[in-house]
C-alpha cells in the first residue's frame, strides 16, 4: 500500500487550492513544499527589506540563454508566490479561451470552454473571499454568481481618477481584490487597509493567499500532512513509466522517498518543468511526460509594464490597487489586435525607488524622492505574450534552470503605453511622465520578472502537441498531474492566479470522483 492517496508538490495558488478541496474526503495527503513558513516579523511591511533587499525572494540562481545568471523572482515558503502577490483575482476574458489574432501571431484556444471553468472560478472566488463589482468591466465574462464580497472602495485620488476616465469616455472598473476587509465593520475584518500589499507578505494574515485560505483550512484535518523543508528532486516511475512510484524528496538536507496512488506536481512553472525534466527514465528519455517534447516549452509570463504617473495633486492613497481599466484589452482606434489590461499596483514609496536609475537620472534631483512618492500614481500594464516553442526551460548539466525567452507582442506593449500616456493631460497628471518601475519588474534582467510565469506544460486534446490531458493528467503517465499555471495554453492579459486556483478546484473534483471520495461540501455563498 502507498504511504498516502495522494502527494502533493508545491504549496502555492494551484497546489494550496487543491489540498483544501481534497482535505475534507479523509483521504491521505501529503504535501510536500520546498519552503518553509513564511516568517511573520517586522520585515514584512518594509519596503526596503522587501524591494531592496529581496528578503523574501528565493536565493535560486536561473541563467538566461547566454548563461547570464540572475536571481529568479520566486518565492519558497508554504503559499508560494501567493505569500507575496497583489491578491488582484481576475477571471481570464470567456474570449481568451478562444483562439484570439495577436499582433504578432495567434493565441490558441483552450481545450475546454469558459462554461466548463465558470463554477470554479465561482467557487475559487468565494474560497478567496474575492470583492468585486459585476457589470462595471466591459470584458467580463458571464458569472453564475455576485462577487462574495462587494467591491474595495477608492481612495479620493483614485475616485477621482476613475471619475476622470469616465468622463474621457472610458469604462474604468473596481478590480477585483483578495484582502479579507470589511469596510462597513473594521473591528470585526482582518485588514487594516495598509500601504504595504502588493508585492509584501501580509504580517495579519489578512491577504487571500493560498497559506491563509489553502494550507491552514486544509492542516484543520487530520488526514493531511505538511512537509516542509522538503524538495521534490526527482519523481521514480515504473519500469515501462506509465506509474509515478515514488516521490525523492531532499527533506532539510536528508534523502527521502515517498509512494501516492495520485502525484500532483505544483512547483510553479518552471520548477515544474525542472522537475519533470529530471525525472528521465529509459522509457521517458526526453523528461517524464514529454514525449511531445512539450514539457519546458511555450514559457509566458505577460510583457508587462509598471510605470509611475505623477499627479499634479499630491496622491495620499494608501491603497491603490482599486481600479482596473479593460477598455484597451481587444484592441484600440485604429489598431485592431489586443493591447491588454491596465490596473493600479501598490503605491510606491521613496525607499523602493532607492536604486533604481530612471527616477534618479529624469526626475531627481530635480525633484526628492520623497516628492515623487508624494505625487506618484502607479501603475501596471499587461500585454498577453504568445506561447512559443523556442520560448523554454531547459536544465543545465549541473541541474539549474535556464530559461530561454523573446518577447512577442512588443507593438501592442508599446501602444498600451501610449493609450495611458495620451489620458494624462486628461487625468490631472503631468503628460510628459510616466517612468518605467524596475523595483517591480526586477527588470535588470527582464526574465527575472517571472511572477506571472505560466506555459510549461501545456494541456490539451492532442498528445503529440501537449503534455496534458483535459483533466490536467500527463498523457503518458496515469497517475500524475500538474495543477499550477504550466498548464495555461496561453496566458490572457489578466493576472493568472485565480485561474490557476479555479482549475486547481476542477482538477480536485476529478481526482476525488477518481478516488471514490465525495466532492467537497461547498461553503454557503456569503453574497454581500
Ligand atoms: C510580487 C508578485 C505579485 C503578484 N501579483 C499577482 C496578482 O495581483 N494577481 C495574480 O493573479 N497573480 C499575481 N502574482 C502571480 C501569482 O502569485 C502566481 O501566478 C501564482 O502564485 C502561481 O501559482 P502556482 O501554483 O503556479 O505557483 P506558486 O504559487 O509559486 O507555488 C509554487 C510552490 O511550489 C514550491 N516548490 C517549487 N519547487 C518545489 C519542489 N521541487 N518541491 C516542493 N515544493 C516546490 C514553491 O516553494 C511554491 O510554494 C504575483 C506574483 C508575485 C511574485
Ligand atoms: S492591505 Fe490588508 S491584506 Fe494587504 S497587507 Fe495590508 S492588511 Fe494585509
Amino acid at each position: 500500500m502507498s504511504d498516502f492517496d495522494v502527494i502533493v508538490i508545491g504549496s502555492g495558488a494551484g497546489g494550496g487550492t487543491l489540498v483544501r478541496h481534497l482535505a475534507p474526503s479523509g483521504k491521505r495527503v501529503l504535501l510536500l513544499e520546498r519552503g518553509e513558513w513564511l516568517p511573520r516579523e517586522p520585515q514584512n511591511w518594509q519596503a526596503h527589506d522587501v524591494f531592496v533587499e529581496n528578503r523574501y525572494v528565493s536565493e535560486d540562481t536561473w541563467y538566461d540563454e547566454r548563461s547570464k545568471a540572475f536571481q529568479p523572482q520566486v518565492h519558497y515558503c508554504v503559499g508560494g508566490a501567493t505569500k507575496l502577490y497583489g491578491a488582484a483575482l481576475y477571471r481570464l476574458r470567456e474570449e481568451d479561451f478562444g483562439e484570439l489574432r495577436h499582433h504578432d501571431g495567434i493565441s490558441p484556444a483552450w481545450p475546454i470552454s469558459y462554461a466548463e471553468m465558470e463554477p470554479y472560478y465561482t467557487l475559487a472566488e468565494q474560497r478567496y473571499e474575492v470583492h468585486g463589482a459585476r457589470g462595471e468591466d466591459p470584458t467580463e465574462p458571464p458569472a453564475s454568481a455576485a462577487y462574495p464580497f462587494p467591491a474595495v472602495s477608492h481612495e479620493p485620488r483614485i475616485q477621482q481618477l476613475s471619475d476622470d476616465l469616465e468622463a474621457a469616455g472610458l469604462r474604468p472598473f473596481h478590480a477585483p481584490c483578495g484582502v479579507r476587509l470589511l469596510e462597513d465593520d473594521m473591528p470585526h475584518g482582518h485588514c487594516v487597509r495598509c500601504a504595504t500589499c502588493d508585492g509584501f507578505p501580509c504580517l495579519v494574515h489578512a491577504k487571500s493567499d493560498a497559506d491563509v485560505l489553502g494550507v491552514r483550512p486544509a492542516l484543520e484535518h487530520a488526514n493531511v500532512t505538511l512537509m516542509t523543508n522538503a524538495e521534490a528532486v526527482r519523481l521514480e516511475t515504473n519500469a515501462d513509466g506509465s506509474a509515478v512510484t515514488g516521490v525523492v524528496v531532499d527533506h532539510s538536507g536528508e534523502r527521502e522517498t515517498f509512494t501516492g496512488d495520485l502525484v500532483v506536481v505544483s512547483c510553479g512553472a518552471a520548477n515544474s518543468a525542472k522537475l519533470l525534466l529530471a525525472s528521465a527514465t529509459d522509457a521517458h528519455p526526453a523528461g517524464l511526460a514529454n514525449a511531445s517534447g512539450q514539457v519546458g516549452r511555450n514559457y509566458m509570463f505577460h510583457n508587462s509594464q509598471a510605470v509611475l504617473a505623477l499627479s499634479k495633486e499630491e496622491n495620499p492613497t494608501v491603497f491603490q490597487k482599486t481600479l482596473g481599466l479593460n477598455d484597451f484589452y481587444f484592441g484600440a482606434k485604429e489598431f485592431d489586435y489586443p493591447l491588454g489590461n491596465i490596473q493600479m499596483v501598490g503605491k510606491s514609496s521613496a525607499e523602493m525607488y532607492r536604486g533604481e536609475k530612471p527616477l534618479q537620472t529624469r526626475l531627481a534631483p530635480e525633484r526628492t524622492l520623497d516628492q515623487v512618492a508624494r505625487h506618484a500614481v502607479d501603475f501596471w500594464l499587461s500585454t498577453e505574450d504568445l506561447p512559443r516553442s523556442e520560448n523554454r526551460v531547459t536544465l543545465r548539466d549541473d541541474g539549474a534552470v535556464q530559461l530561454g525567452y523573446t518577447p512577442s507582442n512588443e507593438l501592442p506593449k508599446q501602444r498600451l503605453l501610449h493609450e495611458l500616456k495620451s489620458l494624462l493631460g486628461h487625468l490631472g497628471m503631468h503628460h510628459d511622465h510616466l517612468i518605467p518601475r524596475h523595483a517591480y519588474l526586477k527588470n535588470d534582467i527582464p526574465v527575472a520578472g517571472c511572477a506571472h510565469q505560466a506555459g510549461t506544460c501545456r494541456f490539451g486534446a492532442d498528445p503529440t502537441a501537449s503534455v496534458l490531458n483535459t483533466d490536467c493528467r500527463a498523457h503518458e503517465v496515469d497517475n500524475l498531474y500538474v495543477v499550477d499555471t504550466s498548464f495555461f495554453p496561453s496566458i490572457g492579459a489578466v493576472n493568472p492566479a485565480l485561474t490557476a486556483m479555479a482549475n486547481a478546484l476542477r482538477v480536485g473534483d476529478h481526482l476525488l470522483e477518481r478516488m471514490g471520495a465525495a466532492r467537497t461540501e461547498r461553503e454557503p455563498e456569503h453574497v454581500a
